[in-house]
């Protein structure tokens, strides 16, 4: 009789344990890291509540130049899941991996999408090429030839430009990407991320018919501005718009005094009539051609990272500013 009642509680206890357990992996939220504000924000849209997400770089933050905290490092360990950009964006990314012994998967937000490589002839070179015609042949090459050199000091992870989130096309890839991590690491709730996938890419594919638009409206000739770092070219190349900067991919680059009167030049001969400054940026050089060139300054630009509040805190509301900023400035 006693030993009945003892198998009986342990029968009961054991279910009691089982349904616990299951419980628990259903309330059980997963920890995903991503890396900055951008991807942080992606991740919340498909991740929904079923994680726990913590943004290495928060909004306004510069991540080129990111330095990470023990902090950052814990998160890390205790991730089941880790989200980035790629394309040496986070230079700082594969110490942070080590440090932290983190072994499990990185999703890569960038895989598949067409990256964009420093253009062989970038605008400062061509500007080499049109102002030095009467130097000596021998001595253009070496300028060239020093140039390249310095622009590569600056460039520690290759020439290709990592602002990919910019075009709302790869913005697709990147939460497409995010959603396979998910759901990898978390099959159980494959659904919820589908669902959300499926409805955030729609939003995306409202935006973007809507700046399609409003980008049409703005002459093509207007369509020239300078920005303190290299980094919307793949909205360059969407909307057509022509952007410069006195420095490249990375904002650990300085611009030299050859390179600010490239610009100055530049700014000139195409009658730029707008310099916009950029949330993560010293804009104290774009200040400065301001005032050396008449240009206006068109407002703010957030490049790589989104804002603590308002409207460009969001990725699609970064977009959506980013436009309409460039657009009634042009205009
Ligand atoms: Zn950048």
């Amino acid at each position: 009789m006693k030993i009945k009642k003892l198998k009986l509680l342990f029968i009961a206890l054991s279910i009691a344990t089982a349904s616990f357990t299951s419980q628990a992996q259903v309330n059980n939220k997963i920890n995903v890291v991503a890396t900055f504000s951008v991807l942080g924000d992606m991740t919340k849209n498909i991740g929904g509540n079923r994680i726990n997400l913590t943004t290495l770089v928060g909004p306004n933050g510069d991540a080129h130049v990111y330095q990470p905290t023990p902090a950052d490092a814990q998160a890390v360990a205790e991730a089941d899941l880790l989200i980035i950009n790629g394309v040496g964006f986070e230079g700082w990314i594969e110490r942070l991996i080590q440090a932290s012994n983190y072994q499990k998967q990185v999703i890569v937000a960038t895989n598949g999408v067409n990256l964009i490589d420093m253009k062989e002839e970038d605008h400062h070179d061509e500007e080499h090429g049109e102002h030095e015609d009467d130097k000596h042949e021998e001595h253009h090459d070496d300028e060239h030839d020093k140039h390249e050199e310095d622009s590569h000091a600056g460039h520690h992870h290759g020439d290709t430009d990592p602002h990919a989130w910019h075009s709302l096309a790869n913005g697709k890839i990147y939460v497409k990407n995010i959603a396979n991590g998910l759901m990898a690491v978390d099959p159980s709730s494959q659904n919820i991320y589908k669902n959300n996938l499926k409805y955030y890419t729609n939003q995306i594919n409202a935006l973007e018919s809507r700046i399609r638009k409003h980008v049409a409206s703005t002459p093509k000739d207007k369509r020239k501005v300078v920005t303190p770092h290299d980094a919307f070219g793949y909205l360059s190349s969407t909307y057509g718009i022509e952007f410069f900067a006195p420095v490249g991919f990375s904002t650990e680059s300085e611009a030299s005094a050859k390179d600010v009167a490239t610009l100055i030049r530049q700014i000139k001969k195409n009658n730029i009539s707008a310099v916009f400054i950029e949330n993560v940026s010293d804009n104290r050089l774009i200040n400065q051609i301001a005032r050396e060139t008449g240009a206006n300054v068109g407002g703010v630009l957030y490049s790589d990272a989104l804002a603590k509040n308002g409207q460009a805190s969001t990725y699609l509301g970064m977009v959506k500013h980013n436009i309409s900023t460039l657009s009634s400035t042009l205009k």
